[in-house]
């Protein structure tokens, strides 16, 4: 008699990070998508490497070109259209990043590029061309950061950032945080994370150890754009840490194709709040070579924008920001 084959198999987040598809004829064959599209995948793939983890592409529609949560993975031949306008560096980040892992370009909290790569690579990111390679710090050289903020008493907020910080292992997410909060003018600890809407299984005992142990109050604002992207996997994630305390916050971009009509937009704000993520920013595209395609005019933004104010709750409505090189804080688009 043959052996049982297990009919559960449970994947650990580091086994789902690794086993991302990066192969554009794979992720065109899981959707049943035609071939054709693979030439212009391949060529678009080179200048950006394809990543989107399994547990994404199982929320979206087989043989839908036009799916939400393909659209934000799926290399395109436009992204090799060069833009006037479009640069390589639009924020001119590499000017704020002094120190090895650390950006203080904002007043009163500093970001630390705490992992250098993302579970997955979303084709309209403004760090696509970051150079994340020279951002990749020993311990030591977090130590020397450490002691950049200890001494400087204006900053009360850390933001791990990345690529995704919740790519690093828990240990190295515990030693930093250890350390950080020793720091007495530091009052909070916010993640920029991705991971827990692609890869939920990220949300684990050890992740709300060290988000939750320490003194400094815990704040995530992941990333969704699409309400499809929310499905019930996500949902119990995210109820793990709203029930630990953490402040839950949702940022999306604005993307045409993606999220540009009203009910997009309605349906991503009410589907965050029944998982208790509040909207908090609506981001216009920044300007990176390679993206043009999912830019929309100001007026455009400003529109739908405008409608949503007038369907929703105030507390549902995200803030419609851009980011400007040289401004250490975010424009309102008003
Ligand atoms: C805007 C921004 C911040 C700072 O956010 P605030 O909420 O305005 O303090 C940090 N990290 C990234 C990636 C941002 O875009
Ligand atoms: S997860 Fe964020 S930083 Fe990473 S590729 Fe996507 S948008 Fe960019």
């Amino acid at each position: 008699m043959p052996h049982a084959i297990p009919t559960t198999c449970v994947t650990t987040w580091q086994e789902a990070l690794i086993q991302a598809v990066r192969d554009p004829r794979e992720l065109l064959e899981l959707l049943e998508l035609p071939l054709e599209l693979l030439p212009q995948a391949e060529a678009a793939s080179q200048l950006f490497e394809l990543k989107v983890p399994r547990p994404f592409i199982e929320r979206m529609a087989k043989g839908d070109l036009n799916d939400p949560l393909l659209r934000q993975v799926l290399p395109l031949g436009e992204e090799r259209t060069l833009t006037p306008g479009f640069t390589h560096d639009p924020l001119e980040e590499a000017q704020s990043n002094a120190l090895k892992g650390l950006v203080h370009k904002y007043q009163g909290r500093v970001l630390l590029v705490v992992a250098p790569n993302c579970a997955v690579n979303c084709r309209y990111c403004f760090r696509r061309h970051f150079p994340y390679q020279d951002n990749n710090p020993s311990r030591q050289q977090w130590l020397k950061v450490f002691e950049q903020i200890a001494e400087d008493s204006t900053i009360h907020e850390v933001i791990f950032s990345g690529g995704d910080p919740l790519a690093s292992p828990d240990r190295q997410l515990q030693w930093m945080v250890d350390q950080l909060e020793q720091i007495p003018h530091l009052k909070r600890l916010r993640i920029h994370t991705r991971l827990p809407v692609v890869i939920p299984q990220r949300v684990t005992d050890d992740m709300i150890a060290w988000l939750t142990g320490s003194r400094l109050k815990p704040v995530v604002v992941i990333h969704a754009n699409h309400a499809k992207e929310l499905d019930n996997h996500v949902a119990d994630a995210l109820s793990r840490l709203h029930k630990q305390g953490v402040i839950l916050l949702n940022q999306a971009v604005l993307l045409k194709g993606v999220n540009d009509q009203l009910n997009d937009l309605v349906d991503l704000s009410e589907r965050l709040f029944e998982l208790d993520v509040l909207p908090y920013y609506l981001h216009l595209l920044d300007k990176v070579q390679g993206t043009a395609h999912f830019d929309l005019a100001d007026h455009e933004a400003l529109s739908v924008h405008r409608q949503l104010q007038g369907v929703l709750p105030g507390f549902l409505v995200p803030k419609l920001v851009r980011e400007e090189a040289g401004k250490n804080q975010k424009t309102l688009i008003i």
